[in-house]
C-alpha cells in the first residue's frame, strides 16, 4: 500500500466529534447514541445538556400525533437592518441552512396522553431562541387556533429575549 492509499484510507475515519459527546461540567466522553438516548443527560454526572425544538417534542406529544402548523411563518426585516458584523438577513438565512428551522418556534397540533393541544418548542439554536416578528406570529397564530378549537396551548420557552435586530 503506498502512501497516498494510506491517507485515503485514514480520511473515512469520522471525527471523535461526531461520535462522542463530551460532558461540559465534568469533561467525560459519552458516546453521542448514549447521550441522545439519555435525553442529552450525562450519565456521569446527571448534568442536562441542550435539547433542540424537535427533541423536545418527541418527549412530549404521544407518538406520531404532532402535525406541524405555521412553518411557512418566517422572519421579516423592515428595516433592512445592518449591525457592525453585518446584514440581520444574512445573519438568519445562515441560521436557517444551518438549523433546518425557519424560525425560533416549532409550532404544531398534537396529543398529550390522548388530550388534543396545541404545542409550541422554542430552539435556542436558532438566535438563541429568540423573539423574532417571525415567532412572534406563530405564537399568535397558535393562540388564535387554541381558542378557535378550544384545545390547551402548551409553549416550552428557550429563549434569550427578544431579537435586537
Ligand atoms: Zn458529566
Amino acid at each position: 500500500m503506498g502512501w497516498f492509499e494510506k491517507k485515503a484510507e485514514k480520511a473515512k475515519i469520522p471525527p471523535a466529534q461526531a461520535l462522542w459527546q463530551v460532558c461540559p461540567r465534568c469533561r467525560s466522553y459519552v458516546a453521542k447514541d448514549e447521550w441522545k438516548a439519555n435525553n442529552c443527560i450525562c450519565p456521569a454526572c446527571g448534568y442536562h445538556g441542550r435539547l433542540g425544538a424537535r427533541a423536545r417534542i418527541a418527549q412530549l406529544a404521544d407518538e406520531g400525533t404532532f402535525v406541524e402548523v405555521f412553518r411557512e411563518v418566517s422572519y421579516s426585516d423592515h428595516l433592512g437592518f445592518h449591525d457592525a458584523t453585518g446584514p440581520y438577513k444574512a445573519k438568519v438565512e445562515s441560521t436557517i441552512a444551518k438549523t433546518g428551522e425557519r424560525e425560533s418556534v416549532v409550532m404544531g397540533t398534537a396529543e398529550m396522553g390522548g388530550v388534543p393541544v396545541m404545542l409550541g418548542m422554542m430552539d435556542f439554536s436558532f438566535m438563541g431562541g429568540s423573539l423574532g416578528t417571525g415567532t412572534g406570529e406563530r405564537i399568535a397564530r397558535a393562540c388564535e387556533q387554541a381558542i378557535a378549537e378550544r384545545r390547551p396551548l402548551v409553549i416550552c420557552s428557550a429563549s434569550c429575549g427578544a431579537r435586537m435586530h
